[in-house]
């Protein structure tokens, strides 16, 4: 049988949705504007498009959107000030450093200096601690997109073997995190993993975040998986013309959708949900800045 495919562009869009109603009723309700503030240093080419979509997307839901776009040559001086009047601003309630930064800028220092409250992209280390210690935390966007989807195709993901291949700190580690938090019993993969092949076809759930296009073939899937491809690759594609590309994930999507009962397909799949999920962190973070109920769904 065909494999069931997630489609994360409507679920996303369904996301956005909740979110927007969200905002409506905390204007209508409370008077308050959820606000996210995105800081971009430099002019890397991929950032700036994220940026103007998070912008975008953040307006269309009702939400406040401030945009500080710094000079490739910031000093950390200057950019900590930023984020120190930004964790002061009661009109903000979520702060996202776009990453990658310039060299001369240390990440992980910018990152521990948001507030964690404010930290939507949940990659703060008291965001990480409070995840892995399975207390209330913001979460990190990707993950969080891919636990959703999960969730609304299964159900209950108690008790099924999930194996997330990648060990980052943004994707495979919070990944992990969640699925365990559902109760899966979870194994991480990575590059120095034996016999991944074997690894692989033990799971109920594949999480594919490696960075490698189309690594997994369709005989590592066990039949009836599910199958969530987190990659982004972008490669010539002749056929399409001269210097055209195409986007693939990280899994070979044929081979796996003939054998998967469910898969996420690219472009169309997680991406879409990324920028969904920090809408929806974004309100989580307002509400519980305000004491406020938060929205149903939307958090881990
Ligand atoms: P990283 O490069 O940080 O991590 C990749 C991971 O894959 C590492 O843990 C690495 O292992 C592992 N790996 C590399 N080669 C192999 C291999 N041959 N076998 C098994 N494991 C391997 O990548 P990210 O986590 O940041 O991103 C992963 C993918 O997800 C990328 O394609 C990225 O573009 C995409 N992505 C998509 C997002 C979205 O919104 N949809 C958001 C973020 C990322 P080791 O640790 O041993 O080196």
């Amino acid at each position: 049988m065909a494999a069931t495919v997630i489609d994360g562009k409507a679920f996303a869009a369904q996301v956005r949705g909740q979110v927007a109603e969200h905002v409506a009723r905390l204007k209508q309700d409370h008077g308050i504007t959820p606000g996210l503030a995105v800081v971009l240093v430099g002019e890397d080419p991929a950032s700036q498009v994220y940026v103007r979509s998070k912008g975008k997307q953040t307006v269309e839901a009702g939400m406040k959107s401030v945009e500080h776009k710094l000079d490739a040559e910031t000093s950390e001086a200057d950019l900590l000030k930023v984020i120190e009047d930004l964790n002061n601003d009661p009109s903000i309630h979520g702060i996202l450093v776009q990453l990658p930064l310039p060299k001369h800028l240390d990440e992980d220092l910018v990152i521990n200096s948001i507030a964690p409250e404010k930290d939507v992209d949940g990659f703060h280390i008291s965001n990480v601690g409070l995840l892995g210690t399975g207390q209330k935390s913001m979460v990190p966007c990707t993950p969080l997109g891919c636990l959703m989807m999960l969730r609304d195709h299964h159900g209950s993901l108690s008790g099924m073997d999930a194996v997330v291949i990648g060990r980052s700190n943004i994707v495979g580690k919070p990944m992990a995190q969640l699925l365990l938090g559902d109760s899966c019993t979870v194994t991480i993969a990575h590059s120095r993993t034996k016999d991944l092949a074997d690894v692989v076809r033990r799971a109920d759930i594949v999480v594919a975040a490696v960075g490698r296009p189309e690594m997994v073939p369709g005989d590592w899937i066990k039949p009836g998986a599910t199958v969530i491809d987190v990659g982004i690759n972008r490669l010539d594609a002749p056929e399409k013309g001269e210097g055209k590309t195409k986007l693939v994930g990280d899994v070979h999507y044929e081979s796996c959708a003939a054998a998967a009962g469910a898969i996420t397909p690219v472009p169309g799949g997680v991406g879409p949900m990324t920028i969904a999920c920090l809408l929806a962190n974004t309100v989580t973070a307002c509400c519980r800045a305000n004491g406020l109920a938060e929205p149903e769904g939307l958090t881990a």
